[in-house]
């Protein structure tokens, strides 16, 4: 048996093979190595213990530690442990059928394992669909600039934040940009409802432009959240929807960050009302983190085209471990706590009692914008209120580095100027007890205040 600390030297030699993700916060710094989650903390192997204020990438929407959770996977594990959905299991026709109560109205569910591939699952679906009702022609899909769907090559070919694609363009064929609903920065003139207006104005020119007759799909995010936290004015979603109807274009709700209570709503696009979009896909929040999951939910009218007989109407796409029975008995337990705890009810409360202090730093000279919605915020930094120059990284890399001594994760994205991110992200877990939110508001305060 190795002790502690000769653990801890393994641990240190063998992390130069592991391939991290993004050497995000300060390529020099020393990266953090978690042994241990506790609610929303976590302790590295020397045991200090930081706040995850990003909830790792938006998904730890429940925090660590529970036990319900693990319980749930390890039961369906000795019972069932492993089968594919080319058949069924009763996780996933469970999860399904809760799916579909939560959107409102009836959805069919295709499983996956990740955001992107949900993504990627809607896309094909959405080029089917039109294929199957007389219309091969429409196939290509519209996005927003800022938007972040993934990063498989469709997905990221619907991601348009140029700094993320440049090494990997071109993307693929039929993906279009359009101009995004950002009223910091926006061309157009007026309030940030008419200018978000006029942002969903130029979707329906960019459709007439292309042709209605070769749109298969718009895919949104209802808050850009990659992106840099955009909030638009809810007629800007009610306006898209209804551009999207006119012109026979699907509507696909990226909820991958935003679903399951993060926005203090289930779904974002419930915030804005009478919207139902076609297709919504979902993955983070569904399961917490706790095992990889993704679904893409399609309204029963676009499933049953899949359904004709006579046809080949098959869905040609299967996914080896899409709808794992453990992932799917972990998603329903945690939907089931979301509800007891009346976690999406708590967001609401606490994002105006508590993180909305966040709001107070308007009046720091690097403060350009705060934009909110529920426990998701984005702290616009600049170099000045008057020129909303991006602030220099290196402003920010102290940021983030004053936060992360005092044991504070934050993060940073927008790509507002391409390689520039200079908003600063808030997304603890929705479970944050009010002095977790106390003590992420202060540090979070204090170091900011401190440029
Ligand atoms: N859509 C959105 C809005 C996301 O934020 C992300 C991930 N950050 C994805 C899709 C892709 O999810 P995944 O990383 O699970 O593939």
């Amino acid at each position: 048996m190795k002790t502690e600390r000769e653990m801890n030297q393994v641990v240190e030699k063998e992390a130069s093979l592991l391939w991290n993700a993004m050497h995000r916060y300060n390529p020099e710094a020393e990266q953090v190595v978690a042994v241990k989650g506790e609610g929303s903390w976590f302790t590295d192997e020397s045991g200090k213990r930081y706040l995850d204020g990003v909830s790792g990438l938006w998904c730890l929407n429940l925090g660590h530690g529970r036990e319900e959770i693990a319980d749930a996977a390890a039961e369906q594990m000795k019972n069932l442990s492993y089968f594919p959905l080319t058949m069924n299991h009763q996780p996933a026709i469970k999860l399904a059928a809760k799916i579909s109560e939560l959107l409102g109205g009836k959805y069919q569910t295709f499983f996956s394992n990740s955001g992107s591939e949900a993504n990627e699952t809607a896309f094909k679906i959405a080029r089917q669909y039109h294929n199957q009702t007389g219309n091969p022609q429409k196939y290509k899909v519209i996005s927003r600039y800022r938007g972040y769907h993934g990063s498989t090559l469709g997905a990221l070919s619907a991601t348009a934040q140029a700094n993320r694609r440049v090494k990997y363009d071109p993307g693929v064929p039929g993906f279009l940009h359009v101009y995004p609903p950002y009223s910091y920065r926006s061309i157009f003139d007026g309030s940030p409802e008419e200018s978000d207006l006029k942002a969903a104005q130029l979707l329906e020119e960019m459709i007439n432009w292309e042709g209605e007759e070769t749109v298969a799909a718009f895919i949104m995010e209802p808050f850009i959240s990659g992106g840099g936290v955009i909030v638009p004015s809810m007629k800007y979603i009610q306006r898209v929807a209804e551009i999207c109807k006119k012109y026979n274009v699907l509507l696909i709700m990226d909820e991958v960050v935003s679903g399951y209570g993060r926005t203090g709503k289930m779904f974002g696009f419930k915030h804005a009302a009478g919207v139902q979009p076609d297709i919504v896909t979902m993955a983070k929040g569904l399961t917490s983190g706790y095992l990889p999951l993704g679904a893409t939910a399609v309204k029963s009218e676009i499933y049953d085209v899949f359904r004709e007989t006579g046809k080949d109407s098959h869905f040609r796409h299967v996914s080896t471990y899409g709808g794992h029975p453990a992932a799917c008995a972990v998603a329903l337990k945690n939907i089931e706590i979301i509800e007891r705890e009346n976690i999406v009810e708590r967001v609401r409360t606490l994002a105006e009692s508590k993180l909305a202090d966040l709001h107070q730093l308007m009046d720091h000279k690097n403060v350009g914008e705060v934009r909110q919605i529920g426990f998701l915020l984005g702290i616009e930094m600049v170099e000045d209120k008057q020129s909303k120059l991006p602030l220099a990284d290196a402003k920010l890399a102290e940021v983030i580095g004053l936060c992360k001594e005092k044991g504070l994760i934050i993060g940073k994205n927008g790509d507002t100027v391409p390689g520039q991110n200079n908003v600063i992200i808030v997304a603890p877990p929705l479970t944050s007890t009010e002095e977790d939110l106390e003590f992420l508001i202060d540090t979070l305060e204090s170091a900011i205040r401190s440029l």
